[in-house]
């Protein structure tokens, strides 16, 4: 046996660590496939801003590249002018950046191949394997059959090659309407694929192109284009999603026609990223930009690469995510809290803690000198002591939380009550020995006296206390905005209901805006820099953030309240 199981063990451990597709590709290269190449490529349509779910595929396309010492090509895939903007292909510029990732130049569009597969359109037209219909695409659509009955063959379909590439020409010259006229492949009617049933290549779309301009009447459709861009640029895998694994023989069919070398791509699908308690269309997302439920396609509410980045995410969250969930075979739906655990577990380590109040009750310390200030020093990271220390001003007026005072606490309360003592963190202990209240029976102020013996490090402390608050002296305080966001939907899957449209299920209370009390530091703070607001949670600057009104957006409470509430 000599030592051979061990090291099969270890083989197969490593095995398991991969993800298929690193498998897959890992198998390619032991059999020397493609010169031991590995280049894949990102291929966004730039119709929207990028989501969480494209971060997955980003994640995979150029985390395979960087893993095997290959490349990552970005191929905007602009095969249809009418929804493409120019805006959209810079935000998703600037998403992959802040995902950490570059495609080092080899920047290309679907665009740059028209010529191309225009030729190739009228190679088949010449070979008989593709026809220009003129039926309505309802009429196409009546034909096509379902996955058991075979579809029926259109009038057009044996019209001679000539009289096919003359009105493919004058389509694209201009000379008929959208919709009048179609150039489609000619595959099979019968095949059990429906994506095979000649599909449609070539459309009439009289509109502006955003890099082509009037070049061009007709556009290819995605599936005419993709794989060949493949093909263009030499990729060896082709990473998508599980929903084009029905549209590769296609893919395949179209370049073994057209292409007489060895070389192919590679297709490995994998399962779209789903979370609960959002969606992950881009059209849908593009409504709620539309109908103004949320403020922009950055909203922090919204599951867009952009929201996430506003409302406190870190790229370093969003990869450990990804790569808990993995690469599969399975439609998956994930729950949105794991997204807020990866988040909340990257912060720790990475964010100061500091003092804020968002529910203010005044206490007054009576035995603390007025008009005196103490600047206490304090951690900023308990994680990290490379994060160092800061101080904080202390005076006699403070506001403590209002939820961390009951009149009539019970036992199990080890917060402030009358005649209970807590500690203030990095401060000292106070008792509470009185209050006031309102007509309308409101606490208005606690009167606490401190022990000075007590000071936060101080050697001889001699007392229990059971709890710690946070606090900010009244004072010095800073007023703050504070975004308070929720789940964006109240329903786990609002577009998993057939009678019913996603938008019925809007969380109203999505948006909480309210005034709190940050410690003085914090005005010298940058939008996106992170906090944890101690005992509260993970808060951001937003950009929306100046000297004179600072914003902060929640990313996440420090516990997660949410499945609590359910
Ligand atoms: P949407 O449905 O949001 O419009 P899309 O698939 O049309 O998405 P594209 O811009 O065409 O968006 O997608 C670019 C790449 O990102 C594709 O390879 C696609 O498979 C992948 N992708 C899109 N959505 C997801 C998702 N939810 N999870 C994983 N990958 C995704
Ligand atoms: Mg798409």
């Amino acid at each position: 046996m000599s030592g051979k199981p061990n090291e099969q063990t270890n083989e197969n451990s490593e095995r398991k660590s991969l993800n298929f597709i690193h498998a897959f590709v890992e198998e390619d290269l032991r059999e020397g496939k493609n010169e031991g190449r590995i280049h894949t490529r990102f291929p966004p349509e730039p119709n929207g801003y990028l989501h969480i779910g494209h971060a997955k595929a980003i994640h995979i396309d150029f985390g395979t590249a960087e893993k095997y010492g290959g490349m990552c090509n970005l191929r905007f895939d602009d095969t249809n002018p009418v929804k493409e903007e120019v805006e959209y292909i810079d935000s998703i510029r600037e998403d992959i950046h802040w995902l950490g990732y570059d495609w080092e130049g080899r920047e290309y569009y679907a665009s740059d191949y028209f010529g191309k597969l225009y030729d190739f359109a009228r190679d088949l037209i010449n070979r008989e394997l593709a026809y220009v219909d003129e039926q309505s695409s309802g009429q196409i659509a009546e034909q096509k059959g379902t996955p058991n009955i075979p579809g029926k063959e259109s009038p057009f379909r044996n019209r001679p090659s000539a009289e096919s590439l003359d009105l493919f020409e004058r389509m694209n010259k201009g000379e008929f309407n959208e919709g009048t006229h179609v150039l489609r492949a000619k595959v099979d009617m019968a095949s059990p694929n429906m994506h095979m049933r000649d599909p449609v290549i070539y459309r009439i779309i009289k509109h502006p192109h955003h890099r082509t301009g009037s070049d061009w009447n007709v556009y290819p459709m995605y599936d005419f284009a993709h794989g060949q861009c493949d093909y263009f640029e030499g990729i060896t895998h082709s990473l998508c999603t599980l929903e084009f694994e029905v549209h590769r023989p296609l893919y395949d069919w179209f370049i073994d026609q057209l292409m007489t070398d060895k070389y192919r791509p590679r297709q490995i699908e994998f399962n779209r990223l789903n979370i609960t308690y959002t969606v992950m269309s881009k059209r849908k997302l593009l409504q709620m930009v539309k109908e103004g439920v949320v403020k922009g396609w950055d909203d922090p509410r919204m599951p867009t690469l952009g929201g996430l980045r506003r409302r406190g995410y870190t790229p370093a969250s969003i990869k450990n995510f990804i790569n808990s969930i993995g690469y599969t075979k399975v439609e998956a739906l994930n729950d949105f809290s794991l997204l807020e655990f990866a988040i909340r577990e990257d912060l720790n380590k990475k964010a100061p803690r500091v003092m804020a109040v968002l529910d203010p009750l005044k206490v007054i310390i009576t035995n603390y000198p007025e008009g005196k200030t103490e600047e206490l020093e304090t951690i900023n990271n308990p994680e990290d002591a490379s994060m160092g220390s800061r101080t904080i001003p202390f005076s006699r007026e403070i506001f403590i939380e209002r939820g961390d005072f009951m009149e009539d606490p019970p036992k199990k309360f080890f917060r402030l009550g009358p005649d209970r003592e807590v500690r203030l963190k990095s401060a000292y202990v106070i008792k509470c020995n009185d209050y006031k209240k309102d007509a309308d029976g409101n606490v208005t102020e606690l009167y606490c006296t401190y022990d000075e013996a007590t000071k936060s490090g101080a050697e001889a402390q001699g007392r229990k206390v059971k709890g710690t608050l946070h606090w900010v002296s009244a004072q010095h305080a800073l007023k703050a905005e504070v975004r308070l966001y929720d789940r964006l939907f109240n329903d786990p899957e609002p577009d998993g209901h057939k009678d019913k449209d996603f938008m019925e299920f809007l969380n109203p209370d999505s948006l909480k805006v309210i005034t709190g009390y940050v410690e003085p530091g914090l005005a010298a703070a940058k939008p996106l820099d992170h906090f944890q607001f101690q005992r509260i949670g993970y808060f951001n600057v937003d950009p929306d953030s100046r000297e004179d009104q600072l914003v902060f957006n929640r990313t996440v409470p420090l516990r997660d309240t949410w499945n609590k509430k359910q």
